[in-house]
């Protein structure tokens, strides 16, 4: 492709031999348990960027539980064949007509928010999270588990030189909604914080945590011993299990587990006017009975309250990312190549994980 400027004009004409790309894509919603090796290597054509939209040759791909979620139609894709992948590093290689926020080269990072309407109520608000035209990357348009993606250049982001590309990927995520969660607990320093699963996320959080709040204790409840020993490790007030009361009442909890069960135990850890978190896009049905041990006296009474979070906006990620290079946090990471995404997936279904996976592509 080259460009031929003529009267202030520019035209854009095609070469035509199409390039192709590697990609695992999705073709269809299935069962892990079943079916181990949901997503398929295949070659198409390279993405072409649109109007106002970025080429970015992908470096690195983090891999997350809400890819378990959508291969197994909790949040399903809505088009098939589909490229998952929501936490994106890479370089500009192409800008569509009138794309101008980034030079060729520069090295940006996508993350599960890729588009919003930007006219209505919750776009206007600050809260294009919530907005109903909320696109996900990897989800309603195609992500980063191949070599190229396109994305609206207004919902990329420089990253900071603190971190390797590999680094970088799961700040996007993980980190990111992290950082939406803790601001939704509106907790103040010297409050006691509660982290409920200890996964990517928590992870992040905790060290997050500990930076904005120094003088506030934080608790973890994890169900491996694995997971409180990493948790002591970087710092927690106290680990116990998942359904363990906490030494002290706290002012909130994040959750960030897929299941039930610590939603209600979770909820008798808090002191009155206390908020629970939860940062799970869906939750999983096998233990939806014990909902019903939720007792209201000792669970809801006193106006405890529950929060979702959904989706991140674009200040969430761009004000973690400096912020994490600031402090610094550095995720400890596991590498695959493109081809072991379905590797990846499996380990994470069956919580082999410490740190973060990142499919490492170019
Ligand atoms: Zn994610
Ligand atoms: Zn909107």
């Amino acid at each position: 492709m080259y460009i031929n400027s003529f009267m202030g004009y520019n035209y854009w004409l095609e070469v035509q031999v199409k390039s192709k790309m590697k990609a695992m894509v999705l073709k269809n919603i299935c069962d892990l348990t079943r079916n181990k090796t949901p997503l398929e290597l295949v070659e198409m054509p390279e993405p072409v960027p649109g109007h106002r939209e970025i080429l970015v040759k992908v470096s690195c791909c983090g891999v997350c539980h809400t890819e378990l979620d959508e291969i197994e139609g909790r949040t399903p894709p809505p088009r098939f064949p589909i490229i998952l992948g929501h936490q994106v590093v890479g370089r500009v290689v192409k800008s569509g007509s009138g794309a101008r926020n980034f030079k060729i080269g520069d090295r940006v990072g996508v993350a599960w928010i890729f588009s919003a309407c930007g006219s209505c109520k919750f776009c206007r608000g600050g809260k294009e999270n919530l907005c109903v035209d909320f696109k996900a990357t990897g989800r309603d348009a195609h992500g980063g588990y191949a070599e190229y993606m396109t994305v609206p250049e207004d919902f990329a982001y420089l990253i900071p030189g603190e971190f390797s590309d590999s680094q970088a990927a799961p700040l996007l995520c993980a980190g990111a909604i992290g950082y939406r969660s803790l601001s939704l607990t509106t907790m103040n320093d010297g409050d006691n914080l509660g982290l409920t699963g200890f996964g990517a996320s928590a992870h992040l959080v905790l060290k997050l945590a500990k930076h904005i709040f120094p003088n506030s204790k934080i608790f973890v409840f994890a169900r491996s011993e694995k997971e409180r020993a990493f948790a002591r490790e970087l710092g927690a007030a106290w680990v116990g299990d998942t359904s363990e009361s906490a030494p002290r009442k706290l002012h909130s909890i994040i959750d960030t587990t897929p299941v039930w069960m610590p939603v209600v135990e979770a909820m008798k850890n808090l002191e009155s006017g206390g908020r629970l978190v939860i940062n799970a896009i869906r939750k999983e049905s096998i233990d939806k009975e014990y909902l019903l041990d939720l007792d209201y006296p000792a669970h809801l009474w006193l106006e405890k309250e529950i929060k979702s979070v959904a989706n991140v906006t674009r200040s969430d990620v761009s004000e973690f990312l400096p912020l994490a290079a600031e402090i610094p946090i550095i995720p400890e990471v596991q590498e695959y190549a493109l081809a072991e995404a379905n590797q990846a997936l499996l380990e994470i279904k069956e919580k082999k994980i410490r740190g973060a996976k990142v499919l490492k592509i170019n």
